[in-house]
């Protein structure tokens, strides 16, 4: 038996809790983990600091123009117990979290050229195997290879409810309905864009976790990468 590793994509719609699982399986096999959802949250807060994007506005061009000096990486954090988000050498982990970037982030998501810039670091990123990354098109246009697919799914009242808990423990002001509101609006601009829009990859295993807790969940896709690794060493 040799050591392989494989690539783990987790994809499926926002507040599923898939980095919640990336992350613990990544710690579980020493592998890499990548939030890919906090690169799309980086450029659009970039979009919003410089007047780009705004409520009935996005100047899409400046924002194109801009890509090539933006420059994203992750550094692991040990307080946090994962990597934190960088751009252009600033820590904005915690800024790239709120409910507006939220709001912003799938107009920004749609932007071809910004997905032809993420997906190639990506891709760089998990050259080597042994990663899991999480997202909404790691299995069919980032990984399509990939050894391990999971698709998440939950009810949007379930996932709204997990957010909002999550948002105030944080301390943000944030009401339910609001929160409920982004996470439809973002389902509907994910999985209706021109570009990768959201959708199961054919080969990949979906999980329903509205009635799974976190425990349950982590231990369903631990067993599901053992199997894979078994067959994937023999
Ligand atoms: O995963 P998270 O909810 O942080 O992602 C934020 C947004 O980034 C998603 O709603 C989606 O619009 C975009 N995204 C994407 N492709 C990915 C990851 C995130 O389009 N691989």
């Amino acid at each position: 038996m040799t050591d392989n590793k494989i690539t783990i994509a987790i994809d499926g719609f926002s507040s599923t809790g898939k980095s919640t699982v990336a992350k613990q399986l990544a710690k579980e096999l020493s592998y890499v983990y990548v939030d890919t959802g906090a690169m799309y949250r980086a450029i659009t807060l970039y979009a919003m600091r410089n007047g780009y994007i705004k409520p009935d506005s996005f100047d899409k061009k400046a924002l194109i123009e801009d890509l090539p000096s933006l420059h994203l990486k992750f550094i692991f954090e040990e307080s946090l117990g994962f990597a934190a988000i960088y751009l252009n050498n600033e820590n904005i982990e915690d800024e790239v979290r709120t409910l507006e970037v939220s709001q912003y982030v799938s107009r920004v998501a749609a932007v071809s050229e910004v997905r032809e810039k993420l997906v190639a670091q990506q891709q760089e990123m998990g050259l080597e195997k042994g990663v899991v990354m999480d997202g909404r098109d790691i299995g069919t246009v980032v990984f399509p290879n990939a050894e391990l697919k999971i698709f998440m799914t939950a009810t949007a009242a379930e996932r709204a409810g997990r957010r909002f808990k999550e948002m105030k423990e944080k301390g943000q002001d944030v009401n339910y309905e609001e929160v409920l509101k982004n996470v439809m609006d973002r389902d509907h601009l994910d999985t209706t864009r021109e570009d990768s829009p959201l959708v199961k990859a054919q080969d990949a295993i979906e999980i329903d976790n509205s009635a799974l807790n976190i425990e349950e969940q982590f231990e369903k896709i631990l067993q599901l990468a053992e199997a894979k690794l078994t067959t994937t060493n023999k």
